[in-house]
């Protein structure tokens, strides 16, 4: 079973979401990963197949810093286990990352609609196609609407069946 961390505070969120992690690993897993809102403005995504230590090395103490961020410990349902079907997943624009535990049992036909639309994907996963949901329906949701990622992912969410747990983060409503 995958695991989901998430931090928005004043800290540096990185040690606190890896320690939230390793405190799930004894669920069982396959790859590691965290996004975070780095003070540049960008999504900053490190993610491995494989354990968490894997993930620290290949951070080489160089964690990305910033105080809002999200982290998941997969365990593949769609997708071989690998880098890029790690989590977390990003949208087309980069400004939004999202991490999921369970099944979106009507990826395929989500999928192929948001490829009719211009959306590119990258990975083999069900869990691509929430990111793409949430970045159409932000465009929907009015300025005025707050928290407007709230509104945008319930709306994406009515076209979602499954049985799911998610994280998002975006750049666009960084609290
Ligand atoms: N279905 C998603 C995937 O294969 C999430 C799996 C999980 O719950 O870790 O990436």
């Amino acid at each position: 079973m995958c695991g989901i961390v998430g931090y928005v505070g004043a800290r540096d969120s990185s040690p606190i979401l890896l320690d939230g992690l390793r405190r799930l690993e004894y669920r069982g897993y396959d790859s590691a990963g965290i996004a975070i809102c780095a003070p540049d403005g960008t999504i900053q995504i490190r993610k491995s197949e494989g354990k968490l230590a894997k993930l620290v090395e290949s951070l080489n103490g160089g964690a990305p810093r910033g105080t809002l961020g999200i982290g998941h410990t997969r365990w593949a349902t769609h997708g071989a286990p690998n880098d890029t079907n790690a989590h977390p997943h990003g949208d087309c624009t980069g400004r939004l990352a999202v991490v999921h535990n369970g099944i979106v049992e009507n990826y395929d036909e989500l999928r192929s609609e948001l490829r009719a639309q211009g959306h590119k994907f990258v990975s083999e996963t069900d869990t691509e196609v929430l990111a793409h949901l949430i970045e159409d329906a932000a465009k929907r949701v009015h300025s005025t609407d707050k928290p407007r990622l709230a509104a945008a992912v319930a709306d994406a969410l009515r076209r979602v069946r499954g049985t799911f747990a998610i994280g998002v983060i975006s750049l666009d409503d960084p609290g």
